[in-house]
């Protein structure tokens, strides 16, 4: 079965062929500059093929891609017929969607219905769905959304100590990011620890970064909110702040509310504390040569993850294993041995030498530790491809 898994931002477009039941990847790439002027990056293998396409809107970035998926020098198929299946990346589910689903108009209702609270992303998902839509109507198209792992949690994780008027009437309460990739490791750890009836915490740690508290499989509480920005600081997120710096900030410098969010999503978290970089090998590069504000940076960073996995210890009532996954988590030793280090207390031991794995699945943890911790590579394309192949063959038979 070949997916097209497609990612759809606001002027850009990743795309994905990959067979769900292998996870090999025909051919990938990325679409820049739609509305601008339009650049197809694509790979197949090692060849990779850059061509400026005029895109005006998102139905050419698809087009594009199509015709270079069966163009007979850079292509991988004969025909846009091999497509069994279009997988569509959608960031906010809202209260609507627990799980992924197929598209049809009511589902295409409900994700517009959701740009409110993902007013940036949905309405480029929406793009990217009409688009493919158009050029090929007889292809079947899921939704897979990246809230809707954590919609399983309760009550006291997901709702905001508010007026109740603000959650009935207008849906505020903290529905969690990067549910994917969380979704794709507590099945992964569920394989390794060989039962899905397990305490775990999951370290999604990359330029954007998001904790899971995760039981028997389903999502208990999770760190990122109504949007990505609560949580941990992240490349550029401020993550958790009283809501009184906001106010203070706007009133002393005339900055309006939407100035002030742009603010503490793109110009904080460690790029601010460090002056330097939101990347983390910057970061570290910086720290080695005795930079102090980066090592506040990375300090800070460690800190606060560690301390999410604490209370999120405590919410499970004990945890059997904890996962690292994402750019940091899975290529970072120095981050997950500083993290892990102050887990000590509840008898988190790791190995230094099985700890400098990157980039590969690794137990790290020692055999005396109380809790199993692994680094698992995320895999958000694969998961969106076998959902959408799950979905898809159900609805067949
Ligand atoms: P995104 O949230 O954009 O998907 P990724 O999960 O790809 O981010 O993570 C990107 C981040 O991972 C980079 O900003 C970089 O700081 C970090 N990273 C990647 N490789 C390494 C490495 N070898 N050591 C430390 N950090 C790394």
């Amino acid at each position: 079965m070949n997916v097209l898994v497609i990612n759809a931002g606001s002027s850009s477009l990743k795309y994905q062929l990959m067979n769900p039941e292998t996870g090999d990847v025909s051919a990938k790439g990325l679409c820049e500059r739609i509305y601008i002027d339009g650049r197809l990056t694509h790979k197949v293998g090692d060849k990779k093929v850059v061509k400026d396409i005029p895109m005006p809107t998102h139905s050419e970035a698809i087009e594009a891609v199509l015709q270079i998926l069966v163009d007979p020098e850079n292509g991988v198929i004969k025909s846009v017929d091999e497509i069994d299946a279009v997988g569509h990346r959608v960031l906010h589910g809202g209260m609507e969607f627990s799980d992924s689903c197929i598209i049809n108009d009511e589902v295409i209702k409900a994700i517009e219905k959701c740009i409110p609270l993902g007013p940036l992303h949905n309405p480029a998902n929406l793009m990217g769905i009409r688009a493919c839509q158009a050029v090929m109507p007889n292809t079947p198209q899921v939704a897979v959304f990246d809230t809707a792992f954590h919609m399983t949690m309760p009550p006291k994780a997901y709702r905001y100590a508010i007026p109740t008027e603000y959650y009935k009437n207008d849906d505020i309460r903290r529905y969690g990011f990067h549910g994917t990739s969380h979704k794709y490791i507590a099945r992964r750890a569920a394989e390794l620890m060989g039962t899905k009836n397990f305490k775990m915490v999951n370290c999604h740690l990359g330029n954007g970064s998001s904790l899971s508290a995760v039981k028997d499989g389903k999502c208990q509480d999770t760190s990122m909110g109504l949007s990505p920005l609560a949580g941990v600081p992240m490349g550029t997120r401020s993550g958790d702040i009283d809501a009184c710096v906001v106010q203070f900030i706007c009133n002393k410098y005339g900055m309006s509310v939407d100035d002030c969010l742009t603010m503490l999503n793109k110009k904080s978290g460690v790029l601010a504390l460090s002056g330097v970089s939101s990347d983390f090998r910057d970061l570290s590069a910086g720290a080695e040569s005795g930079n102090e504000d980066c090592k506040l940076a990375l300090e800070k960073f460690y800190y606060e993850v560690a301390k999410y996995v604490g209370a999120y210890t405590a919410a499970l009532n004990g945890i059997d294993m904890l996962t690292f996954t994402a750019g940091v988590g899975e290529n970072d030793a120095d981050a997950r041995a500083a993290i892990c280090s102050y887990l000590s207390f509840m008898g988190v031991k790791i190995d230094p030498e099985k700890n400098k794995a990157r980039g590969q699945e690794v137990k790290i943890s020692t055999e005396d530790s109380t809790v199993q911790v692994w680094v698992i590579p995320t895999n958000e394309e694969l998961m969106i491809a076998q959902d959408t192949a799950e979905l898809v063959n159900a609805a067949k038979k």
